[in-house]
């Protein structure tokens, strides 16, 4: 495979929309210049990331979508259209749509005041496509825009992430999966079935936005800001992540497993030394960014023997089991006048029994649930007694929580309102941040409040 050519372009300080508009345009230039992508007539679809409703670095900076869509007009593009599908936590968990994100963080409005159309996935056709080299997936329900345009560009943003150390140009396409598939995909073989998905189809551009970059327990509200003021553009998908991740510290950047699989099965460049970085160079703008918890830590850390009033019994379960069992601890020490079992995975032991009542055991996951061996007479005596509570799940994502907080909450053991205040208090932080940077951005729910006590008054 030829080399693969990454721009990195920076600015001294945190730049306004002018500068912002100048760097994509430098970033491109670097890369051969907008021209080289875009034909006169072209259909370009960008796929941004606006997963959930928070301002950057939870998701791209709405003033890097209306530049980038000016450029593309410019470069003669017939039609640009914007599109992105949140994720199963903001529609399922929270009950907000893919509209309500784009409308709220005022990205719809800035996309549209610059000629692009706006979509939400989950309305979109999708087509069947076969994957003939697909590791994990064959087939896969491929959003039709997608696959008919002309120019496909990728527009990710720079962040860390819990379960998969980070998250760029290749996540950012897990946002294109139906809610099915997106909803069960967070597994050990999520990462390949990424790989696989750019087999249908690589983005032609990819540019990171890198402005406000985020690091710690991301990708969303549980993560923090870390300003770079950069972008990062290039062909190669798997290059510009590459790069990415090493401005991000990361000095093994096949430790991200997107970046490996994808440069093992020939996707693009993921080694640094088949890439040629144009514009700064990593080391001159490389930052130590504070990696999630789940990297810092060994799984178990979060787990067995950190809450004294869980017994947690673990075996056989992945690394996504044990993710979610840290979830689970962090939610019920905070009802520390309970004792609780946990039970999770294949094979979880059960020599003496349990230790606590039988309406405190929590079943987590799928391997769980099936209740093969020692948990089958448990599962059998908490279905007889209604007492405890399955949760199912392959990982048990968002709704298996969603399920032991009803039934906590039934139990009143559980305040979901002062959770919901907790969580409110955190996500304030991106809030706070972002409208330093670009005093003039307020979330629609509020321009509308002030211009109706405007009227009123
Ligand atoms: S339910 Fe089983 S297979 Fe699924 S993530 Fe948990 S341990 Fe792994």
């Amino acid at each position: 495979m030829e080399k693969s050519v990454v721009s990195i372009v920076k600015a001294p300080n945190t730049p306004d929309a002018k500068e912002m508009d100048q760097m994509i345009r430098k970033a491109i230039d670097l890369i051969g210049g907008m021209k080289k992508f875009v034909s006169p007539g072209d259909t370009v679809v960008i796929k941004g990331n606006f997963f959930a409703p928070y301002p950057p670095p939870v998701i791209v900076d709405r003033r890097t979508v209306a530049a980038l869509v000016r450029q593309l007009y410019e470069a003669g593009a017939g039609q640009v259209t914007l599109c992105e599908a949140v994720s199963v936590g903001t529609k399922l968990g929270r009950g907000q749509s893919t509209a309500y994100v784009l409308d709220e963080m005022g990205v719809r409005d800035e996309a549209e005041k610059a000629g692009a159309r706006v979509v939400c996935l989950e309305d979109e056709e999708r087509i069947q496509v076969s994957i003939p080299d697909g590791k994990c997936i064959g087939q896969v329900a491929y959003p039709k825009l997608m696959y008919d345009c002309d120019v496909l560009i990728d527009l990710p943003c720079m962040k860390t992430h819990g379960m998969t150390l980070v998250t760029l140009g290749m996540k950012n396409f897990q946002g294109i999966l139906n809610d099915e598939e997106k909803y069960y995909a967070h597994r050990d073989d999520f990462e390949q079935k990424i790989v696989d998905l750019f087999k249908i189809r690589k983005p032609d551009l990819t540019l990171i936005d890198g402005i406000t970059a985020m690091e710690g327990n991301g990708a969303g509200e549980g993560g923090l800001p870390h300003p770079m003021n950069l972008y990062i553009a290039s062909a190669d998908v798997v290059a510009a992540d590459s790069v990415a991740i090493a401005c991000m510290g990361i000095e093994d950047v096949f430790s991200v497993a997107f970046n490996r699989i994808a440069d093992y099965d020939a996707v693009g460049n993921g080694k640094l030394e088949n890439i040629d970085v144009v514009g700064s160079q990593i080391d001159e703008v490389k930052e130590e960014f504070l990696l999630p918890d789940a990297y810092r830590y060994p799984d178990d850390r979060m787990v067995t023997g950190t809450y004294q009033n869980i017994d947690f019994r673990i075996g056989g379960a992945c690394k996504q089991c044990w993710n979610m069992a840290g979830g689970m601890g962090r939610m019920l020490s905070k009802i520390p006048q309970e004792r609780f079992t946990v039970l999770v995975g294949s094979d979880p032991k059960l020599p003496n029994g349990i230790t606590t009542p039988l309406e405190n055991v929590i079943v987590l996951g799928d391997c769980a649930c099936a209740a093969t061996g020692c948990i089958k007479e448990l599962r059998n005596k908490m279905l007889l007694e209604e007492k405890g509570v399955m949760a199912p799940g392959c990982p048990p994502y968002r709704p298996a929580t969603a399920i032991v907080e009803r039934y906590l909450a039934q139990r009143g053991l559980l305040n979901k309102e002062a959770g919901k205040a907790g969580a409110q208090k955190k996500t304030q932080q991106f809030f706070d941040y972002y409208k330093k940077i670009d005093p003039t951005w307020k979330p629609k729910s509020e321009q509308k409040k002030t211009e109706t006590e405007e009227d009123a008054t």
